[in-house]
């Protein structure tokens, strides 16, 4: 029976697998023509002052939905396009979208918005990522000092020549550097020392529990401390709640996103969040704080 029983379990994980490769081959077939069938579009996620309450700027965000698969996420399918290469057609037409509609917005709220772009590992090793970036802010109109590029700390650790080389290239058009999920990859603080960076994102994780966990609070208020020191603009990524804001104004972290203050959205929607935004109870962001 246990015999049997095993051969039963074997069955079950091989068919799982089965599903599962069928599934990502779906996907990836999925993917490989969603460019071309105009499946994939940009949202944009405001950012906000916590000095001033105002909309600073917006991150650029992925968003595929296909007729057959729905909508997909992108922590789902930003992993299949690292791994098939297809980020590179699509990271280029996302670079050159969100560079194009974030200079219309610019344009049409009449506000100087910084646009932040997510660029993954294979994006980076591109050979051709600095004259990518430079069509994009040519062709767009896009200031480059309004642009900024989110990386993780991960993708600093390999191959730190050619990593320096990019980013000082970056650097010499005028384009910011943030560091994206900060706290959670794998690498050291010297690197904080050797490349010029403008922003550090606190990871959403430690943002989520700030409120109510002493441990993540404690790291919240070291970043924030860490960042000042070294005059770098810090950002908290993910806030879901009035409690974690409050902490965040406490705390003096310098901007905010997240839900509570407004979901990624549509170009076509952005200027209306934007407008509520600043006629709404403004900001929440002057709000005594406690505590
Ligand atoms: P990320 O760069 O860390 O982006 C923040 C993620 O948090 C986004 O997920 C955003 O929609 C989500 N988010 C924002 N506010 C909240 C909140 O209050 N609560 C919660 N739970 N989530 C919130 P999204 O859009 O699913 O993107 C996931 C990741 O995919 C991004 O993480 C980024 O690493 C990657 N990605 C997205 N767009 C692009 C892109 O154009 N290019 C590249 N290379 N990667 C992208
Ligand atoms: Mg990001
Ligand atoms: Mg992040
Ligand atoms: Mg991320």
């Amino acid at each position: 029976a246990a015999k049997e029983n095993g051969r039963n379990q074997f069955q079950i994980f091989s068919e799982s697998m089965l599903k599962e490769t069928a599934e990502r081959l779906t996907m990836e077939h999925a993917l490989r023509h969603a460019l071309a069938n105009k499946e994939l579009s940009m949202h944009y996620q405001p950012q906000i002052s916590l000095t001033t309450g105002a909309v600073t700027g917006m991150e650029a965000l992925l968003r595929w939905t296909n007729p057959r698969l729905g909508s997909i996420s992108p922590s789902q399918f930003i992993p299949l396009a690292e791994e098939t290469g297809l980020i590179v057609p699509i990271g280029e037409w996302a670079f050159m979208t969100a560079c194009c509609e974030g200079k219309a917005l610019q344009d049409e709220l009449g506000m100087d918005l910084t646009v932040s772009i997510n660029l993954s590992p294979r994006q980076f090793q591109q050979k051709n990522l600095v004259p990518v970036v430079e069509h994009s802010l040519s062709k767009s109109g896009l200031s480059p000092e309004k642009l900024q590029i989110e990386i993780t700390e991960n993708m600093l650790m390999v191959n730190s020549e050619h990593v320096l080389d990019k980013l000082q290239k970056m650097r010499e058009l005028g384009v910011g550097i943030s560091i994206d999920d900060f706290g959670t990859g794998f690498c050291s603080f010297s690197y904080l020392l050797e490349y010029q960076v403008d922003r550090l994102k606190i990871d959403q994780s430690f943002v989520k529990k700030a409120g109510t966990d002493a441990n993540a609070a404690a790291v919240v208020r070291t970043i924030i401390a860490m960042s000042h020191g070294l005059n770098i603009k810090v950002v908290a990524e993910g806030v879901e709640t009035d409690e974690q804001m409050r902490f965040l104004l406490r705390r003096k972290c310098d901007e905010a996103q997240g839900n509570f203050i407004a979901k990624p959205v549509a170009m076509a929607e952005f200027s209306e969040v934007v407008r509520q935004y600043a006629d709404g109870p403004s900001a929440r962001a002057s709000e005594p704080a406690i505590g």
